[in-house]
């Protein structure tokens, strides 16, 4: 097998791999794996050559990677996480929860989740003052932001003197883009990408969307100069192998791309929702909606997120 593609993660000057490991599947919002069988695959990604993975605060999942960088060498894996924090407090609390619970000295990209523009990037400014303090010192060695928003690409590079990585959304049909389409998306990557930010897309198959379709938004996303890697969710081996063959351009057969079509993942709402719609209000795909007095959804516009399950208090939300 031929070794992945290694691109600089623009300003951050990471050599990364083409291919980022999306660890939200892995996760308690998600497969749920237990530790070690989680770690296990990251190590394996890791083996075949993937030195990236993308993670949060709120996926729940830093026990599973501190035990994979026990089989890991430190120093040629970035770990880059994102969190929701709005201040010093928050910043502070977030950071050291990442450094204790991975157990590392540093964390490669510290990101501001989901932002949507430079008004909530300036919402943001006293966790950002922080957390460069925190760069200076060398407990995080880049910052950035993730979005949804096209805004949020263009806010990015209002901040270009403070942020180093963008995580857009990128897809071929421009599902969970919440503000525009997959060209002005593109634009505004074009414009971030002349800043040197380094840019790593989210979601290449639309939260699965695009399984059926895997070759085609696959191709879409990989000649797209401006993206220096590309994280995708994996849960097994299989998919794993799946990724590491396209993306060194290798041929897919047909038994393994029936087994991926197979494993299609969709959003369960169970039988005991109560209807409070706190899960609704959180879902800004508006996938969601009530039904004789129950939450449903639409997988049509449905991308995995995750960030409704959080909502519910009676865990009535799997991903599965
Ligand atoms: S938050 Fe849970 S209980 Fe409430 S509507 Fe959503 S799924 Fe149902
Ligand atoms: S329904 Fe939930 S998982 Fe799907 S897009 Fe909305 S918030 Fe994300």
């Amino acid at each position: 097998m031929s070794e992945l593609k290694y691109n600089i993660l623009g300003k951050s000057k990471f050599e990364v791999s083409k291919l980022s490991f999306g660890s939200l599947t892995i996760s308690p919002l998600q497969k749920n794996m237990p530790v070690n069988e989680g770690a296990k695959l990251i190590v394996e990604a890791y083996e075949k050559g993937v030195n990236i993975l993308d993670t949060a605060n709120l996926y729940e999942n830093y026990p599973h990677i501190k035990e994979a960088l026990k089989s890991i060498k430190r120093e040629k894996f970035h770990i880059i996480t994102k969190d929701y924090c709005y201040d010093e407090k928050t910043a502070k609390l977030s950071l050291e929860k990442a450094l204790k619970e991975l157990d590392t000295d540093y964390i490669d990209g510290f990101l501001l989740h989901e932002q949507e523009s430079e008004h909530t990037i300036r919402g943001h400014y006293k966790a950002l003052e922080y957390l460069f303090k925190m760069k200076e010192k060398g407990y995080i060695k880049s910052l950035g932001i993730s979005t949804h928003f096209v805004q949020g690409v263009k806010g990015a590079i209002k901040y270009s003197d403070i942020l180093d990585i963008i995580h857009p959304i990128v897809n071929i049909s421009g599902i969970g883009i919440n503000d525009g389409d997959i060209n002005q998306m593109l634009n505004a990557i074009k414009l971030a990408k002349e800043k040197n930010f380094g840019i790593y897309a989210m979601k290449p198959l639309g939260g699965g969307r695009h399984i059926s379709d895997y070759e085609k938004a696959l191709d879409f996303v990989l000649n797209i100069s401006e993206l220096d890697s590309i994280a995708i969710g994996m849960q097994n081996s299989l998919e794993l192998e799946m990724n590491i063959l396209k993306f060194n351009d290798l041929e897919i057969s047909l038994d393994l791309r029936n087994k991926l079509t197979k494993n299609k993942r969709r959003l369960n709402i169970a039988s005991w929702c109560t209807g409070c719609q706190k899960c609704i209000k959180r879902c800004k795909q508006n996938a969601l909606y009530i039904e004789d007095n129950k939450a449903k959804v639409d997988m049509d516009k449905c991308v995995l997120c995750g960030y409704c399950m959080k909502e519910c208090e009676d865990f009535c939300i799997k991903i599965i």
